[in-house]
């Protein structure tokens, strides 16, 4: 087996195995050969992590930011030396082709890391005059938080949560996904070989029961998922019912708006990045492009002439600009709504169908496609798919395209494209969507909050914003004259 880990998971800083359960595998989806098997944890294994976990968060929330900030700086720079092989393992996991894999997962993973890392000493409370007495805040850690991964950037997300939950002086366990659970196990490698106390960052494997019987463990204060919005809702409500602070990261169908003024080359390109990258499987993908009548065939002959020229093939070819679907399960799920668009009478421009790559037989192939002449009402431009399908709606009014790009129970991400500055900002304050674009799309830097807003989830990654989810704030009074009382 070509990427088999030491051992499926990493406790208190060591490899560990399950001694009980059936293994499941970890498949390369270009070939679909099993690439590694992975024991989910057990009872033991979860009783481990959490002692693991308890014993490392003391000694790092003992530990001064400015230290911690050290051992994750050191960190990225230990995944931008290990990035060639980070990403290859990370292609052969996920089926990105290498291309984007060299760029987008262990490389914004060492960014966060850096970030939080810088960020780390400027962590400060703050002194409030009450005239004579005061008061001071500090910001707490609020002790072991679990993380769950999707299987689309494992390593990213990975380092999303564990970069602020650990400048904050938490602990982790993270789950990855049971489909990619191969490269969380390096980041825990890399933070260890930097310096980071046995136990502070854990990985344990498995499916959704494991991620349940942790989001109700009474030793985890904290839990944040990636995921499908109905996975957000089962977490939601369990951790609800025990009270632990949550942040969600949940699905979307956001909105690409391109205007008749826009540069339709830059539209294309963002348009081609927000349906095709990854094959289409990014959650603020902007799946629903709005363009104006106007432009609107010109458009649609481009997006085809440039959508021929994308390169399907073997993701470790660095040629290769579209690899598979991440599994068997994703591909039936992709071609199932690419059938559906064409049952639902949307006009097909390209794709539609599954592709082969002839050296590549088994692998989880689709063509990219664009529909166009979609209304509002089609499934395939409510539901989200998380595929390569590009679904194009017309519009001709700036009102009317507002409140139809808001008609929607997501709201994770949202674009417009227009050279005129005052639409744009007018636009983009009518959206409903926690992070938005103006003349690009999908650029998700570490700096920039990243969230949704209704049913896209709760919460926010990255940035500054982070910080205050992952950590507590105490208040201290501080009397400096006598105590009145009334008797
Ligand atoms: P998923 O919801 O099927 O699984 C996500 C994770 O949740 C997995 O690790 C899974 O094991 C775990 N899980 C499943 N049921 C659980 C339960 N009851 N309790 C606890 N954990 C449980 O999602 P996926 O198929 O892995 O990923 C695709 C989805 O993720 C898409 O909807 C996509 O939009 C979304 N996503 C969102 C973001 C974001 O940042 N907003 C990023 C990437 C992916």
């Amino acid at each position: 087996m070509r990427a088999q880990p030491k051992a499926s998971h990493y406790i208190g800083g060591a490899y560990t195995e399950s001694q009980s359960g059936t293994p499941f595998d970890s498949l390369y989806p270009a070939t679909g050969e099993v690439i590694a098997q992975i024991h989910p944890a057990d009872d033991a294994i979860i009783a481990a992590a959490i002692s693991a976990a308890k014993e490392g968060q003391k000694v790092w929330a003992a530990t001064p930011p400015a230290e911690r900030g050290r051992v994750l700086r050191r960190a990225a720079e230990i995944l931008r030396e290990k990035n060639h092989e980070l990403s290859v393992l990370e292609t052969l996991d996920t089926g990105k082709p290498l291309q984007e894999t060299l760029i987008a997962d262990a490389a914004s993973g060492a960014d966060c890391l850096e970030y939080y890392g810088g960020l780390a000493a400027t962590l400060t409370g703050e002194h409030i005059d009450l005239g004579g007495s005061f008061a001071y805040t500090k910001r707490e850690p609020l002790g072991i938080c679990f993380g769950i991964g999707a299987w689309n950037y494992p390593i990213q997300i990975a380092c999303w949560k564990a970069a602020p939950a650990l400048v904050c002086g938490n602990a982790m366990i993270f789950k990855p996904s049971e489909v990619t659970p191969l490269s969380a196990l390096k980041l825990a490698e890399a933070l260890m070989e930097a310096g980071l106390p046995a136990g502070v960052f854990n990985v344990i494997q498995g499916f959704g029961d494991i991620g349940a019987k942790m989001v109700a463990h009474p030793d985890i204060a904290k839990v944040s998922l990636t995921g499908s919005v109905p996975t957000g809702a089962k977490v939601a409500a369990l951790a609800g019912e025990h009270l632990k602070k949550t942040t969600l990261e949940l699905g979307g169908k956001s909105p690409l708006i391109i205007f008749d003024d826009a540069d339709i080359e830059n539209a294309i390109s963002a348009a081609i990045n927000a349906n095709f990258y990854s094959t289409g499987q990014i959650c603020s993908n902007g799946t629903r492009v709005f363009v104006h009548t106007a432009i609107k065939e010109q458009f649609l002959k481009r997006l085809a002439e440039r959508t021929s020229d994308a390169v399907l093939g073997d993701p470790l070819d660095e040629a290769t600009s579209i690899g598979p679907l991440v599994s068997k399960a994703q591909l039936d799920k992709v071609l199932s709504y690419m059938q559906i668009g064409q049952d639902e009478g949307a006009r097909l421009i390209c794709g539609g169908s599954a592709a082969k790559v002839d050296s590549l037989p088994d692998g989880f192939f689709v063509q990219p496609t664009v529909f166009a002449d979609v209304n509002d009402n089609m499934r395939i431009a409510q539901e989200e798919i998380f595929g390569p399908v590009l679904s194009v709606l017309n519009f001709d009014d700036e009102d009317d395209v507002i409140a139809r790009a808001n008609d929607t129970e997501f709201g994770l991400a949202a674009g417009v494209f227009t050279k005129d500055i005052q639409r744009a900002h007018r636009v983009i304050d009518q959206l409903q969507a926690g992070t938005c674009w103006i003349n690009t799309y999908n650029l998700t830097p570490i700096e920039m909050p990243f969230g949704g807003y209704k049913k896209s989830g709760m919460g926010r990654e990255n940035g500054h914003a982070a910080i205050e989810y992952y950590s507590q704030i105490k208040s201290v009074y501080v009397e400096m004259g006598g105590v009145e009382a009334a008797f």
